[in-house]
């Protein structure tokens, strides 16, 4: 079973580094609710990463108190703040060394535990963040993608199954669409997990797309607003909370929105095995071409059916898929990605239905005329 998230609570928290007169972070003070998803968004150098650190002590806080499920972060031994609280930091910052498994076996390791254990774990891992332990585990960092680096660092921060996660613009160096799978993922493994997760970015869509809340943070890391996405992108609490949440706050809340929630298309669908000449279009121009599994592969125009002889080769291979946890912003790349619609895949990458731009445009309206 993994172990459930516990509350965090900062109470005026100070960082003043040696040599500098302003301080970083000034009276920084908030309640982390057990089981969420708290985002710190604002510019570079505010004081983002000084705070989120202070939290697993590798900086030590000028004055304030840091509990963490109630218990004084300074009297905590280290060994035990280290199981406690998982870290995860861009470009995973995996060490180059060391294969995978052994990069998300260090804290175990660390811990005492014994290889079998471990090794059990590291799987179990490998498993929950989508790579293969038999094709992965034995690879070097450099032989993965930015985006299965930054898989990697994830399982390594979660080894110890620690009720706290700190994750410091995790996903900021991998490009938007990876980027988006990768923030799939971690919503898909908190709705099991249900860690508390203080995530790091300067992006606001990131932060509106994960947060449970938001603090949006100023100069010294003061607290602008404090609040649910939903609530700061209705009531930005000043001009730049209101900069910052931007012109488009409409397209912006359909981050809010996933394709779960909306209801799907059809398109006319058909197995590759399948003889083209028996394939019934309807008004359809285009059907969607299915594998054995039901994964879509390739939209067919119909006029070009007539002449195929058979569904394997023609067509254009399906590019960009969305899942039911999706955001609609996501959906909306996508539908502009494919020409006009999105489709969107199950748990099995199974093909589930379609998303296309009147549906979006729609919400779009909904959401403007209740604004
Ligand atoms: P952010 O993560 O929001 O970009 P940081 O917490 O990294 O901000 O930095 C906050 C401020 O503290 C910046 O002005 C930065 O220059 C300063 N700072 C960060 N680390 C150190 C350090 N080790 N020594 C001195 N100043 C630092
Ligand atoms: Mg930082």
């Amino acid at each position: 079973m993994a172990e459930k998230g516990i509350e965090i609570e900062l109470d005026r928290v100070t960082k003043r580094y040696a040599g500098q007169k302003a301080a970083a972070v000034e009276e920084f003070s908030m309640v982390v609710p057990a089981g969420q998803i708290v985002v710190f968004v604002g510019p570079s150098g505010c004081g983002k990463t000084t705070t989120m650190r202070m939290i697993n002590r590798l900086i030590e806080p000028t004055s304030g108190k840091i509990t963490i499920g109630g218990e004084d972060a300074l009297k905590i031994d280290p060994d035990d703040l280290r199981r406690r609280v998982g870290y995860a930091i861009q470009q995973a910052g995996l060490f180059p060394h060391f294969t995978v498994a052994q990069n998300i076996g260090i804290v175990p390791g660390l811990l005492g535990w014994d290889k079998k254990k471990t090794a059990a774990r590291v799987e179990e891992m490998m498993d929950l963040v989508g790579l293969d332990p038999g094709e992965f585990g034995d690879r070097f960092p450099r032989q993965l993608s930015g985006g299965q680096q930054q898989r990697v660092g994830v399982a390594r921060a979660l080894a110890a199954d620690p009720p706290v996660l700190l994750m410091d613009e995790p996903f900021g160096a991998v490009d938007p669409i990876t980027r988006g799978h990768l923030q799939d993922e971690l919503l898909r493994l908190q709705s099991e997990l249900r860690k508390t997760i203080v995530f790091v970015t300067h992006d606001f869509d990131e932060a509106v797309k994960l947060g449970d809340k938001i603090a949006v943070l100023g100069e010294r890391s003061t607290i602008l607003q404090y609040d649910t996405p939903d609530a700061i992108l209705a009531n930005p609490a000043d001009d730049t909370v209101a900069g910052f949440v931007g012109a488009g706050a409409s397209l912006k809340a359909l981050t809010l929105m996933r394709v779960r929630d909306v209801e799907l298309g059809q398109a006319v669908t058909v197995r590759a095995d399948a003889d083209p000449s028996t394939v019934e279009a309807g008004d359809a121009k285009f059907v969607l071409v299915l594998d054995r599994r039901d994964r879509p592969v390739r939209w067919v125009r119909v006029n070009d059916l007539r002449r195929a002889t058979s569904l394997e080769r023609v067509g254009q291979p399906v590019q960009d898929l969305v899942s039911l946890q999706s955001t609609l912003r996501d959906a909306l790349e996508a539908i502009v990605n494919e020409g006009g619609r999105a489709i969107v895949t199950g748990g099995r990458g199974e093909y589930v239905g379609t998303v296309d731009l009147s549906t979006v445009t729609e919400v779009v309206q909904q959401l403007r005329a209740g604004a």
